[in-house]
């Protein structure tokens, strides 16, 4: 029989992951609309999901919040949100992985015991301690200050701690180089090969005594559950890639294409924050933007979405 399927027909599914900690500004809105233009362009899958695992600043009412936003821009998921609140479980169970791979330790320094150790190192060396992408000074402890024996013990005791992942033990574990697929220009755009590096982020917080995952881990199993084949989100995570691949590695988990769009900047360069009540759509919305002026303003051209055939 001839195959009638077009010459590109992999499917195309991708997501918008806001955590619904504050209202949607036009950051948001450009991230949601490049997602979900690139879908209906691609005849493919717009899928919504509220990275809502941190309890004591996400709320129920910006979840809605963030939808009506969504809806009123003319963004319509495929399905219903994913919460990643309500699947703790396939976190844990991604986590028991890497610790039974021995390549997760817990870890019980303060914040303060950090920045405290962080500025001896600095003052001993005169040198400013080593940093990651973000400009945070990497955890500087090495797992061996203590046997993991007595790591445990603590932890048994009830102690409150971080899960570490062992850079140094993930990245052998990992059995080679790592790299990813970023399509460049747009989410359709030709591949480009980009080398991870994600010792640049040395031993990263994989969960919490309280909260048993973090944004990494869950947003590397929720990407494979999901069967996103197109992570589209802006450049600001475009350095946390690195320890995605890494963790998709280790985990066996499929690696999408990634599309780190351009940010949307405030007047004087900055990165938008939630916090600037002027940029939320909300506040726009209550001016009498339009959903064609948020279009222009972003800089993106009115949807041309092919007619659906029949
Ligand atoms: N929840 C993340 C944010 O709001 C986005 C995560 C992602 O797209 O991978 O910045």
């Amino acid at each position: 029989m001839l195959d009638a399927s077009p010459p590109d027909a992999r499917p195309f599914i991708c997501r918008f992951a806001p955590s619904p900690n504050g209202r949607l500004h036009l950051g948001h809105a450009f991230s949601a609309l490049v997602n979900a233009d690139a879908a209906r362009r691609l005849s493919g899958t717009f899928l919504l999901r509220m990275e809502d695992i941190d309890a004591t600043r996400c709320r129920p009412d910006y979840e809605q919040a963030i939808r009506d936003d969504l809806a009123w821009l003319g963004v319509t998921p495929d399905a219903p949100p994913r919460r990643q609140s309500e699947h703790f479980a396939d976190y844990a169970a991604a986590l028991a992985r890497l610790e039974g791979m021995g390549l997760v330790y817990p870890a019980f320094e303060s914040r303060s015991d950090i920045a405290r150790a962080v500025s001896e190192q600095e003052t001993a060396t005169s040198r400013p301690a080593p940093r990651d992408p973000d400009g945070a000074p990497l955890y500087p402890f090495p797992r061996t200050a203590m046997a993991d024996r007595e790591r445990q013990a603590r932890r048994a005791a009830g102690a409150p701690f971080v899960l570490r992942l062992d850079m140094a033990a993930a990245l052998a574990a990992a059995g080679g180089p790592l790299s990813w697929q970023e399509a460049e220009g747009a989410p359709e755009g030709p591949l480009r090969t980009v080398p991870a590096d994600p010792a640049q982020w040395g031993d990263v917080v994989l969960a919490r005594k309280d909260v048993p995952t973090s944004y990494h881990l869950s947003v590397v199993v929720d990407d494979a559950i999901q069967g996103i084949t197109h992570v589209i989100r802006g450049m600001d995570l475009f350095h946390a890639t690195s320890v995605h691949m890494l963790l998709q590695r280790l985990l066996g988990l499929p690696a999408p294409v990634y599309h780190h769009h351009r940010l949307i900047l405030d007047a004087s360069g900055h990165k938008l924050s939630k916090s600037n009540a002027a940029v939320s759509l909300a506040a726009l919305r209550a001016a009498g933007a339009t959903p064609e002026d948020i279009r222009r303003r972003l800089g993106l051209a009115e949807p041309a979405y092919p007619t659906p055939s029949t």
